[in-house]
């Protein structure tokens, strides 16, 4: 089972931001930012490359909730998603980082 199915289900702790039946935000555990969230689907799909458009649909409106909380919808914030080796995916769970807090001239991941 992957680190983020394992964090759904409750064997690893989260810093949970929101949730409902399909979704869970919870904070990065390394932040890039001062405000860095990771937002996932409860399913487990290896990445946004093999993910159902309607999943992606779904999430759309979940990460405008999770903005809306982290009140950073005035301030703007940066949604990244990484994807297989050379897009410097490291969990094979689908997961948008949703950067915020400060200005974000920079990429997650970049070397
Ligand atoms: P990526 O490189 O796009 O796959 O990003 C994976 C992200 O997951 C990284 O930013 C890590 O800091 C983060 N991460 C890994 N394990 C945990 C965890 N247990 N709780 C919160 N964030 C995590």
């Amino acid at each position: 089972m992957c680190i983020f199915c394992k964090i759904v289900g409750g064997e690893i702790p989260n810093k949970t931001v929101l949730e409902n039946d399909n979704f869970l935000a919870f904070e990065d555990i390394n932040p890039s930012a001062k405000v860095h969230v990771l937002i996932i689907p409860k399913a487990h799909y290896d990445s946004f490359d093999v993910t159902p458009p309607e999943i992606i649909g779904e999430m759309t409106s979940f990460v405008q909730d999770v903005a809306s909380k982290l009140g950073v919808k005035e301030s703007g914030y940066r949604i990244i998603t990484n994807i297989g080796k050379h897009g410097g995916q490291e969990v094979p769970h689908l997961h948008f980082h949703l950067l915020a807090g400060e200005y974000v001239g920079r990429l997650v991941g970049q070397k």
